[in-house]
């Protein structure tokens, strides 16, 4: 432990202003907190950063509400409230010296064989370019260079992007005589608003003097924009004019009157699918920038939220910052910069967008706070939701939490009284609800049943379209022995392989992302028949084939969309009916809102419903309504399709089945009736980890005996037992209240000390596996 004194000289040592201090042999920076007693060595800091703190006081209250809470020093806490890329660090820093310089001049290197290399080294040295270790170190010992450790900070400028739009009314009509202009011009009027030209550039390559006439003919407009809201995928498709319904209007109506208040207001929007939730936060934001108050909204997503995203572009231009892994560094940090600068009002973000230095906030939304990607799993384990509630009241602001299935936490926390809820029961414009069917399926039958064959073929020959949803991405599931019945397993994980075949056949590991080559026979037995079993997304749509052979198909799920953009392409084009079928895992369940699609399959209802966590139950009826909610949100009515081997046991009315499970849950004493931290124990061997697990729980049960009111269940094996060549075990500490397991969790953390073992600490956890 160290205590760092910051000389007069430096500045004005504010809260939140960042500071480089020395910390080993290297620099760090870190951020000014306050005054501190001394404690251990005191040193010097070097310098301070910033002219203005970089925090304000209300995100460093937020961090250190949410390091107590979570259980995580404040250190690694700040960082995650920062965007990455802001931190100042040592780097070998080339510089010529005379016989470098010399040597680039006169092109004179003693080794001609290397010349080229060489120069374009010493040349990309000169200008600063960035160069590998080994090329560094060559170039020192030639002594053409001498390498310096220095500070090196983030260079962040205005980071924009140039846009092309086709101007509203535009038509290919003149372009008779500039058939490529035409051309240009068709795809920008295919996409609604402003397109990156980089990305004019890759359907064009040799678009920029097309860009240049039509801008002169006054048929596209050119423009450079802030680079995030740039890089939101497409536009929104669709025209936004809508009359209001009356539970719209009376929803906003609420929530504006709690904004001009200006005290905490909590609301839970719980609105169907299709009944226009979007509408309500815009407006609501609208009418939040008219009196000059910042705006947060948090998407589970942006990637496979780009309709949502695209709105906010639409409605609000340049006040939008977003904030998203699909940015590059510089591009997030000149974002947030924006925001910390008060250019942007609003920020749409994901999950670590609750950190945005959003100033005077009069508004917080959560989209389809149901998700459990709103949990950081890593680092400062954080529920970006609950995190929302506790930052609008810090800020005396208004959060509204909207879904159509709402966690069973805010449900109980509406039932209470602790949020108001706003409800929007109908579709807009009157439309139904999608009809839902169950079928009966056998273990036999194939993924697809017959009936859901002709009702996929009725669908497309009516020219309309289908979603197909099984949460399992590859092939086959798993591979067992005919001889002896063992799955082949990961080395390093306790699960069953699953079998790719798009990109070459495989076999994959889904936890630690292991592959080997199939074919492999049994460990157990070295058995060499082995047979398939359960199927994934490749082969729903191999079966597609044979069921509906012209249809034309596209797979989302991680597999099929893991670069930047490729899930929004895909969304693009079947929103843009170039597809007929989609086919996909959770993501085909998001928010997404295609006219085109009467047909929703769900083809293996109750499968995830044996999964050994006790919100298996509720994450299968979101699913279920979320995924089945994409049906027949335009003028055709929609219908759902649920496969399913128990059909009794999919319930299909989320309200009727949150009640009946909370009611279980409270008999349970689980959440959202009770309070969990969740104590994992990881290490290379079985036996420590275990001893570790059972001295953790005696010493965890001796705070019960010591009056702590709390219960301790487990110590156990964690249901993935092993992974990434890691033991797990687990045990539960269960409280009414959070208190008791803040102090249980600091009594253990002081009592820790098995080498080789990891204590990790998850206050409220989501992931139980
Ligand atoms: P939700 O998020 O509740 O599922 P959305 O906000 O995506 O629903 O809205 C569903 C669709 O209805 C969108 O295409 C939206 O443009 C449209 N919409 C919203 N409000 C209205 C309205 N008052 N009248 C007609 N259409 C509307
Ligand atoms: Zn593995």
């Amino acid at each position: 432990m160290f205590t760092y004194r910051i000389a007069r000289e430096l500045g004005a040592a504010e809260a939140g202003r960042r500071v480089v201090v020395p910390l080993g042999r290297r620099t760090e920076t870190g951020i000014v907190l306050g005054p501190a007693e001394p404690q251990g060595e005191v040193r010097d800091a070097v310098r301070l950063l910033d002219d203005a703190p970089l925090l304000n006081g209300e995100i460093v209250g937020l961090v250190r509400w949410a390091a107590a809470h979570y259980l995580a020093p404040l250190g690694p806490a700040l960082k995650a409230a920062l965007p990455p890329g802001l931190d100042v660090r040592d780097a070998l820093v080339p510089r010529l010296t005379e016989a470098g310089r010399a040597a680039l001049e006169t092109g004179q290197l003693d080794l001609p064989g290397q010349e080229q290399a060489l120069r374009r080294a010493l040349r990309k040295a000169a200008s600063g370019a960035k160069l590998g270790r080994p090329v560094l170190s060559d170039l020192s010992r030639r002594g053409l260079i001498v390498l310096s450790r220095e500070e090196v900070r983030p260079r962040v400028g205005a980071q924009l992007v140039e846009t092309a739009e086709a101007v509203p009314g535009a038509s290919t009509e003149e372009l008779r005589r500039a058939p490529r202009q035409a051309e240009v011009l068709a795809w920008l009027l295919a996409r609604s608003g402003p397109v990156p030209v980089e990305e004019v550039l890759v359907a064009f390559p040799r678009a920029r003097p097309h860009l240049r006439a039509l801008a002169e003919r006054k048929l596209a407009k050119l423009d450079q924009v802030p680079a995030g809201p740039a890089r939101l995928a497409d536009a929104p498709w669709g025209s936004q004019e809508h009359t209001p319904t009356p539970a719209q209007s009376a929803a906003l109506r609420e929530i504006t009157a709690a904004i001009d208040a200006r005290s905490f207001a909590p609301f839970l929007l719980h609105g169907v699918t299709g009944s226009g939730k979007t509408w309500v936060y815009l407006e609501a934001i609208a009418h939040a920038r008219g009196r000059g108050l910042g705006a947060l909204a948090l998407v589970p997503e942006i990637a496979l939220t780009p309709q949502l995203a695209g709105r906010f572009r639409a409605r609000f231009g340049a006040d939008v910052a977003v904030l998203h892994s699909g940015l590059s560094e510089p591009e997030r940090v000149a974002e947030w910069q924006r925001v910390r600068d008060g250019r942007a009002g609003i920020v749409v973000g994901a999950r670590s967008a609750i950190w945005a230095p959003v100033a005077r906030l009069g508004i917080a939304v959560v989209d389809e706070e149901h998700e459990p990607s709103y949990k950081q799993e890593d680092r400062l384990r954080y529920h970006a939701r609950d995190l929302a509630l506790v930052r609008a009241q810090r800020a005396a602001a208004v959060a509204v939490l909207g879904s159509a299935t709402p966690s069973l936490e805010t449900l109980r926390r509406a039932q209470e009284g602790k949020l108001r809820t706003l409800r929007l029961p109908e579709r807009v414009e009157a439309r139904p609800l999608p009809a839902l069917t169950v079928i009966r399926r056998r273990v036999s039958d194939e993924l697809i049943t017959p009936e859901l064959a002709s009702a996929l073929r009725e669908t497309l020959a009516r020219g309309e379209q289908a979603i197909l949803f099984l949460n399992r991405r590859g092939h086959t599931r798993a591979l067992l022995c005919a001889s002896c019945g063992a799955a082949v397993g990961c080395p390093n994980c306790s699960v069953a392989l699953v079998l790719h075949r798009s990109g070459g056949e495989r076999l994959r590991c889904h936890l630690c992302g292991h592959e080997e080559r199939s074919g492999r026979s049994c460990a157990a037995c070295g058995g060499t028949k082995l047979a398939p079993l359960g199927g994934g997304t490749e082969k729903v749509e191999e079966q597609l084939e044979a069921v509906v052979p012209r249809a034309r198909v596209a797979r989302l799920d991680r597999d099929a969309a893991s670069g930047p953009g490729q899930a929004a392409t895909i969304l693009a084009r079947f929103a843009r009916r170039e597809l007929d079928i989609l086919v996909g895992t959770q993501m085909v369940a998001k928010g997404h809102d295609f006219p085109g699609v009467t047909l929703v399959g769900v083809l293996d209802a109750d499968g995830p419903l044996h999964l050994p966590d006790f919100r298996a139950a509720e994450r299968c009826m979101q699913l279920l309504t979320q995924v089945a909610g994409r049906a027949g949100r335009a003028s055709s009515p929609g219908r759902v399709l649920v496969q399913a081997f128990k059909p009794d046991a999919v319930a299909l009315d989320y309200d009727a089945f949150a009640a009946a499970e909370l009611r279980r849950r409270e008999e349970l004493r689980f959440p959202p009736f009770a309070r969990l931290l969740s104590v994992r124990l990881l290490g290379n061997s079985e036996p420590r980890v275990r001893g570790a697990a059972e001295r953790i729980a005696a010493r965890a049960r001796g705070l019960t005996a010591g009056g702590e009111a709390l219960e301790v269940l487990g110590p156990a094996p964690a249901p993935l037992a092993r992974v990434r060549g890691k033991h797990r075990w687990q045990l539960l500490l269960r409280a009414a209240e959070h208190p008791p397991l803040h102090r249980a969790a600091r009594a253990l953390q002081a009592s820790h000390s098995v080498a080789g073992v990891q204590l990790v600490l998850d206050m409220d956890p989501v992931a139980l596996l």
